[in-house]
């Protein structure tokens, strides 16, 4: 089981000709609701990739649909506690040439408490790992609960928080970013150089890097792993991170080689990035399958 501390957002999505200007009331022509929140994202990825995954967290009384929605997905949400606090969301505005602009309500995501994070950990098993982001509350304890559970800590320290990161380097098992965070962490202005800098200080620590359209790299211990990304039409890269995050961890949870692991994670974010939208766009195992065939 994959124990995922992580944030459920409904992120309002308004197509706009440009970002609204101080004082100025503009009507948007498109509108979409959507479960997002690298935390659900990278649930659902997790369960479309096949593996058991618990979500924790919390949402709105209001917004229990979530839950149903995160069930059919293959998500268990008997730990996402439904509370008197707005659902997490985003208000997301995109203009015409595809960028965005962001007003997020973090709400419920910040909810999360030591003694329900205890009482979860408690119950799990010696092989269970614990997944987490930078979206939710209570990171420390999260982080300090699950190593005294002894349980393998996996870390996406997103969004990026130099000074909350630095300071968990030398507690967890895998660190999992890209490039923009891996360069932002180590103080350096090239992928090249955080890479250095970040293995020097924690030459323990596993990293996962991934680099967009270049694909990924596995650095552990003395080895290195480069695997290219898979040449695709990219329409929308929207939580191509969050899905090779999910098929990433759904190999080494199945003790696959890391090449195939890479290979997978790899070809399930390609196919991500060929499709418009957030947790819609992740593909199931079949689908990976079906790709990595063709
Ligand atoms: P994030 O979304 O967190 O910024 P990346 O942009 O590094 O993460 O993307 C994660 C993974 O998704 C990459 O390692 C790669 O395998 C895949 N990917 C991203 N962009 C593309 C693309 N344009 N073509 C093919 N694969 C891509």
């Amino acid at each position: 089981t994959i124990f995922n501390f992580g944030s459920i957002n409904i992120d309002h999505v308004y197509s706009v000709d440009h970002f609204v200007r101080p004082g100025e009331t503009m009507t948007s022509d498109h509108y979409q609701k959507i479960l997002g929140g690298k935390g659900a994202n990278q649930s659902v990825a997790l369960a479309k990739a096949g593996c058991n995954v618990v979500h924790v967290g919390a949402i709105s009384k209001q917004d229990t649909h979530l839950l149903a929605e995160l069930e059919a997905k293959g998500v268990n949400t008997e730990q996402i506690a439904t509370l008197d606090l707005p659902t997490g969301h985003a208000i997301i505005q995109v203009n015409k040439s595809a960028e965005n602009a962001i007003v997020l309500f973090p709400g419920a995501n910040h909810a999360l408490n030591a003694p329900q994070i205890e009482q979860v950990l408690a119950n799990a098993g010696k092989n269970d790992w614990v997944l987490l982001q930078n979206e939710t509350n209570e990171i420390d304890t999260i982080i300090a609960t699950a190593k005294a559970h002894g349980l393998t800590l996996v870390y996406n320290p997103a969004p990026m928080d130099k000074s909350q990161v630095e300071k968990h380097l030398g507690d967890i098992d895998l660190l999992i970013v890209n490039e923009v965070e891996a360069m932002d962490l180590a103080g350096a202005d090239n992928v090249e150089d955080a890479q250095a800098r970040l293995r020097a200080q924690h030459p323990d620590l596993q990293i996962l890097m991934t680099l967009g359209a270049e694909g990924v790299r596995y650095l552990n211990g003395d080895t290195i792993t480069e695997t290219p990304a898979f040449k695709v039409e990219a329409v929308d890269t929207t939580a191509a991170g969050d899905t090779f995050i999910g098929y990433a961890l759904a190999g080494f949870t199945n003790d696959l080689s890391v090449e195939e692991v890479l290979k997978q994670a790899c070809a399930a974010s390609a196919i991500c990035v060929t499709r418009k939208g957030a947790s819609t766009a992740i593909p199931d195992h079949k689908e990976v399958s079906q790709f990595l065939k063709e």
